[in-house]
């Protein structure tokens, strides 16, 4: 089957992250991806069954990957070489619609009795994601023995499986994954309806946990920071009272809180300031703005993927700021135990979601695909995915 595959080589990431992770050499015949006919995925045990991708999203922590960006926290946590895409709307051999939950945690892996965390329903946090019949791997999309919505083909557990319904395109499915990410960050951070909320980042993650707090744990206030006029429109579509360019946020805020502004000698701080935070960028400036501008005693939720990044912790040792992170899904105490996949998927019929999706691109045109969602918020794009459908035409 045609598939692109990631495999692990030091010179390759060398290479790569030399050149800054530009789209170009990332993409080249000198990096870690590489398009190719590989043999299909097979099933580790009897009931698990094949999904036919049709639409498969670029995150991105794919694209940190690639680019060498990534953590390199994650490489033990992942086998090679290994099919990405996570974000997968699909069809079983029956034609059935579905979308991916990707976590590979202890059902998955038919670990009985599960470890403590997936025991409380967190299978993100899953202590044996190196045992069971599959390689070692977090999701679907990082494991060599899984395939990845970036193939013609792979194999998923059926708690993995999660029916698509009619009310869905494919455009609108695909972004499931994601949204759940940000429906289960949205209940971490538990704002309540006398909170001020500042979601900082208008890619997917951030976009998406706007829409997020604003159906699941509605604030008095909710401020997005944006910097491209796209997101800037989305944002305020999916529920941002207000918009603000990263360089305006402390005085947005300010204002919105009563909150005082005190200058630095590097950044400005507040005192006082938002109640919740949710940081989607996951990049030191806006870690650092964020842990400025969030009150003493609030929360920093971060949820875009962080990497190896140069924060000042004393804004968080003097603030008593609680910083979580919010990795994954499974299920919500909140929401009396429901899976996040099920709270995503009745919530996204009413949220025209496929106006987030696009440009769609074949395999083949993998080095442009890479290139537009690398540069997606500056070309006014969101999510960038791969069309598979067309393979199978
Ligand atoms: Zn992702
Ligand atoms: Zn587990």
């Amino acid at each position: 089957m045609l598939a692109l595959t990631y495999a692990r080589s030091i010179p390759a990431f060398a290479v790569v992250k030399a050149a800054g992770g530009r789209a170009d050499v990332a993409t080249s015949a000198l990096s870690m991806l590489k398009l190719g006919d590989v043999p299909e995925p097979q099933l580790p045990a009897r009931d698990w069954v094949r999904v036919m991708p049709s639409l498969s999203g670029i995150c991105g922590s794919d694209l940190a990957a690639i680019s060498g960006h990534v953590s390199l926290y994650l490489d033990p946590l992942t086998s090679y070489p290994f099919i990405p895409g996570h974000e997968v709307v699909g069809v079983l051999d029956d034609g059935a619609r579905v979308v991916i939950e990707p976590a590979l945690g202890c059902l998955v892996r038919g670990v009985d009795p599960p470890c403590p965390r997936c025991a409380e329903g967190r299978p993100g946090l899953c202590y044996n994601v190196t045992e069971g019949p599959i390689e070692v791997g977090l999701q679907t999309g990082y494991c060599a023995d899984t395939g990845g919505g970036w193939g013609e083909t792979l194999v998923a557990h059926p708690s993995q499986v999660h029916p698509v319904p009619d009310s869905l395109t494919d455009e609108a499915a695909v972004l499931i994954e994601p949204f759940a990410c940000c429906v289960h960050a949205a209940l971490r951070g538990g704002a309540t309806k006398d909170d001020m909320v500042v979601v900082a980042g208008a890619g997917t993650i951030g976009l998406l946990t706007v829409a997020a707090v604003k159906l699941f744990t509605p604030p008095k206030r909710l401020i997005a920071i944006a910097k491209h006029p796209t997101q800037r429109d989305l944002a305020r579509k999916l529920g941002a009272d207000q918009v603000v360019a990263p360089a305006d946020v402390f005085q947005r805020v300010r204002f919105a809180t009563a909150a005082r502004r005190l200058e630095g000698m590097n950044r400005p701080l507040l005192l006082g300031g938002s109640d919740v935070t949710f940081e989607c960028v996951g990049r030191a400036d806006s870690l650092n703005d964020a842990v400025r501008f969030t009150r003493e005693g609030g929360t920093v939720v971060v949820v875009g993927m962080p990497g190896e990044q140069k924060v000042d912790w004393a804004p968080i040792w003097q603030r008593e700021l609680t910083v979580t992170g919010a990795y994954a899904y499974g299920t919500e105490p909140k929401r009396k135990g429901r899976k996040t996949f099920e709270l995503a998927l009745e919530a996204a019929p009413e949220m025209h979601l496929d106006e987030l999706t696009g440009p769609l691109f074949g395999l083949g045109e993998y080095r442009d695909a890479i290139a537009y969602a690398m540069s997606a918020g500056r070309l006014g794009a969101v999510k960038v995915a791969f069309d598979l459908r067309r393979l199978r035409a």
